[in-house]
């Protein structure tokens, strides 16, 4: 049976959530790849206890995680069963409804109906009373803001969810939802958006600047790029990679302009001693309304590495112009 780290407390900072009280890791572990029932369960259970005992105290997950679609939920559940359960009351765990997981007119996007089964469901598949954070998915164009924000302050009247977010919200339409949110007296607690040195847009539309003055903590997903900011394509493409194992990652978007992007950044990393996966996660992290980088992993090395980041967040003045200049590349 697993038993923590007695030192779990000693690597990481936590940050507050926009105005709330909840505290997140600076780090925090996202099961879409690697935790599905065509992963290796061992490995994935070693991940989730090298992060724990590393202070990642935040597990994200979706209803569709796998593949198969639910069996990130069902095995994040086996692992709680398995040892982790003991520590609930350390952890942070999330889930979202809102992408395709079952046929039929109520199986995705953001009716009342949809939120409300799906949170069920995910409650069962990992065998808990309740999620930490509830996140409706991406925005419906076709479902009235009204009802899919009144559904998720239900949730948290129900007890079902601690607090509740949105994701993939552009700005508008997440200052709608985040406006509605607080009129239910059910405050945002955490826009999760795609962010990373490869993906600066929410930035350029002025999200952070947005959220901070809202008192809404940002949670960047993807802020590797999904490996991409690392050293690992820089000499082809590794068979163990996400890239090459698998469809969310093309290989096609490896091209030499790419490349000599990554590794234009990666001298900044180096002259910074860190490696480029390291600065990415620093670079997420230096807006203030960061509440915390949403990470993958397909290793516990990896998840090593990463927490090493938090040791220099700062940049300086040059260093930002210089990154600047490189991303901004076509
Ligand atoms: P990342 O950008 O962190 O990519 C993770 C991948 O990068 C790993 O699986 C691994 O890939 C590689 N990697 C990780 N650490 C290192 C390292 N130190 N050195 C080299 N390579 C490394 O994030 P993800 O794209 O995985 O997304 C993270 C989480 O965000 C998800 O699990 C999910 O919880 C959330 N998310 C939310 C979405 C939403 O719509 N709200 C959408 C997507 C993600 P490899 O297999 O190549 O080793």
């Amino acid at each position: 049976m697993y038993t923590a780290s007695d030192k779990r407390y000693e690597q990481l900072d936590y940050r507050r959530a926009g105005h709330s009280g909840l505290r997140l890791p600076l780090i925090s572990l996202g099961l879409w790849h690697n935790f599905g029932s065509i992963d290796d369960f061992e490995l994935a259970e070693k991940m989730l206890h090298c992060a724990f005992d590393l202070g990642i105290t935040h597990f994200d997950l979706a209803n569709n995680y796998g593949p198969e679609p639910g069996s990130a939920e069902s095995n994040f559940g086996a692992m709680l069963k398995r040892g982790l359960a003991k520590y609930r009351d350390e952890i942070l765990v999330s889930s979202k409804a809102g992408f395709y997981m079952w046929p039929g007119p109520y199986g995705e996007w953001g009716s009342r109906k949809n939120l409300m089964a799906s949170c069920e469901q995910s409650l069962k598949r990992m065998g808990l009373d309740y999620v930490d954070i509830f996140y409706h998915h991406r925005p419906d164009p076709d479902t009235p803001l009204e009802e899919t924000m009144q559904a998720l302050a239900d949730l948290v009247r129900s007890g079902k969810a601690l607090y509740v977010g949105i994701s993939n919200y552009p700005l508008e339409r997440a200052r709608q939802a985040i406006a509605l949110l607080r009129e239910l007296k059910t405050p945002c607690l955490l826009h999760q958006i795609n962010y990373s040195l490869l993906n600066p847009k929410y930035e350029d539309e002025g999200m952070f600047d947005y959220l901070q003055e809202a008192g809404v903590g940002a949670i960047v997903f993807s802020p590797l790029a999904q490996g991409l900011l690392s050293d690992k394509y820089l000499h082809g493409i590794p068979a163990d990679s996400r890239a090459r194992r698998n469809h969310f990652l093309k290989e096609s978007r490896i091209t030499p302009e790419l490349l000599n992007k990554i590794a234009a950044l990666q001298k900044i990393a180096q002259s910074r001693s860190q490696s480029l996966a390291q600065m990415a996660i620093a670079w997420v992290l230096r807006h203030q309304a960061s509440s915390s980088a949403l990470i993958g992993a397909s290793k516990p090395e990896q998840i090593r590495e990463i927490v090493q980041a938090s040791k220099n967040l700062e940049f300086t003045t040059t260093e930002l112009h210089d990154i600047q200049r490189i991303i901004s590349q076509p």
